[in-house]
């Protein structure tokens, strides 16, 4: 190891990651993390359920198709020890179930056929989008809101009932307030110069032979962030665990002190990786134009309830992994994953089926309500779009809090603002994770690769 110190804020995956990257450098820098909570991971998290050993209590999977998340699997041991969900169908439910339709991009219709041919569209709907490919490419080019974006091109009724709930329960967000760059794929399509039915018909060609989608550690999300972990400390790098960072000060140009309970820490150069709304108090003295921009980042909390279903009540004809619900139809629940069709290794010794059901989202919080209650309104959603009438023997409420970063129209460039106000203010100090450049996992490892490689060209110059 040099001589230099890096000192990484925050132990989610962004964290990790970055740490990882850092200390893969032939004759690296020295690396401490520091993480508030007693564990790694950050949302990353797992705890035993109904007699399974761990049942994810939020991220369940990662998407494979960017390399990033992959080739940490495989640096840390984990390429063999991968699975991936049993089923791919899913259902949106519309006063009944309705497979997602085959032929679609993150809801978008790669041709006539599939849009005339799912029951999600009326007549009017199927017509409207009918006519996508003969309105001009500009139109939804101009502006950053997906949701304004998608209903120009392909109509209410597409963005309402199938790429509203899909790009909706992936983010918790609501995509008439959401940014078209934040979802990278749509923003690819978008700036294609044919109309976006072929070009998603052309994207879904490409994939035919690209194998799962989705993948996860056999033994729950979390097994990934821990055998990160587990690399850094080979690399000697140090996790403190339990030690939230209070501040960060710039002493001079290029050095920084690191204030936490337990004293005062030197380095050269700092990755932060904690949420935006939690960095927001660590910079105040670096600049406080920064901790202004990124207090004012805004986030949504769900809640995740883990409960059972005996099979003799649970519907047979329901083979899929879980349904989505578009939002003019939510009441509480947007989301229900079938983790026991999803998941062939999830089992309960009395072989009832496991549920993962969400609630809230931007715009609807319920992670503000009681146990009791969130319960009661989880019932009463399965009752309704399911028929299920049902006690469930376990039980488990997960509230996330502030978890799910909100990218508004207009996001990208005020990320970009920021890194040029450090830049300038507090060079050796990056910002990655969640909070700025992607939210699923693989965006959040190809930030903090990107943080990495920032800091290792700062603290070399
Ligand atoms: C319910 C849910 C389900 C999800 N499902 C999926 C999914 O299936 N697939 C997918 O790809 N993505 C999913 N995501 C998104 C993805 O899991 C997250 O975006 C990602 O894990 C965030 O990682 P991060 O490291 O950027 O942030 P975090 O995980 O929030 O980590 C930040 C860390 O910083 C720490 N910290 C904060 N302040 C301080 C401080 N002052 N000092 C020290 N440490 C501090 C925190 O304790 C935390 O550990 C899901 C998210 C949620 C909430």
């Amino acid at each position: 190891m040099n001589d230099k110190h890096v000192v990484v804020v925050g132990a989610g995956i962004t964290g990790l990651a970055a740490a990882l990257r850092i200390l893969s450098e032939p004759n690296p820098p020295r690396v401490t993390i520091f993480e508030s909570r007693n564990r790694v991971g950050g949302v990353i998290h797992a705890s035993p359920f109904a007699g399974i050993a761990s049942l994810d209590e939020s991220a369940d999977a990662f998407l494979t198709r960017t390399p990033s998340a992959m080739d940490v699997i495989k640096q840390v041991g984990l390429g063999d020890a991968l699975t991936s969900p049993a089923t791919g169908e899913a259902y949106i439910w519309r006063n009944e179930m309705h497979p997602i339709p085959h032929g679609t991009l993150l809801g978008v219709p790669g041709s006539l056929r599939t849009a005339w041919s799912t029951p999600i569209l009326s007549t009017t709907g199927k017509l409207r989008a009918s006519l996508e490919p003969l309105i001009p490419r500009r139109v939804g080019r101009n502006t950053d809101n997906l949701g304004a974006a998608m209903r120009a091109r392909c109509g209410g009724q597409v963005l309402e009932r199938i790429i509203d709930p899909l790009v909706g329960s992936i983010y918790a967000t609501d995509t008439d307030s959401f940014s078209v760059k934040g979802m990278p794929q749509i923003a690819d399509l978008l700036a294609q110069p044919r109309s976006l039915m072929s070009s998603v018909k052309e994207s879904l060609a490409k994939r035919v032979a690209s194998g799962p989608i989705f993948a996860a550690p056999l033994a729950g999300m979390h097994v990934f962030t821990t055998s990160i972990a587990e690399r850094i400390r080979q690399l000697g790098g140090v996790i403190e665990l339990s030690a939230p960072v209070r501040a960060i000060e710039q002493p001079k140009r290029g050095q920084y002190f690191i204030q936490t309970d337990d004293g005062t820490v030197l380095c050269d150069a700092v990755v932060l990786a904690s949420p935006a709304q939690h960095s927001a108090t660590l910079v105040q003295s670096l600049s406080t134009d920064a901790a202004a921009r990124l207090a004012a980042r805004e986030h949504a909390s769900v809640v995740m309830i883990a409960l059972t279903v005996p099979r003799s009540v649970w519907p047979q004809h329901l083979t899929g992994s879980g349904y989505l619900v578009p939002k003019p139809n939510q009441i509480a629940v947007t989301a229900v994953s079938f983790a026991s069709n999803k998941w062939s290794h999830i089992h309960t010794a009395d072989n009832s089926m496991v549920l993962r059901v969400s609630l809230g989202r931007d715009g609807m919080p319920m992670h503000h309500l009681d146990d009791d209650t969130l319960l009661k309104l989880a019932l009463a959603d399965l009752y309704w779009h399911l028929g299920i009438d049902f006690a469930p023997t376990d039980v488990r409420i997960t509230r996330w809090v502030d978890s799910f970063p909100q990218y508004r129209p207009g996001h990208f460039e005020e990320v970009n603002q920021l890194e040029h106000i450090f830049d300038v203010s507090a060079p050796g100090v990056v910002f990655a994770g969640a909070s700025y450049r992607g939210i699923g996992i693989p965006s959040c490892i190809a930030d903090a690769h990107r943080a990495a490689a920032r800091i290792l060209a700062k603290i070399d110059a």
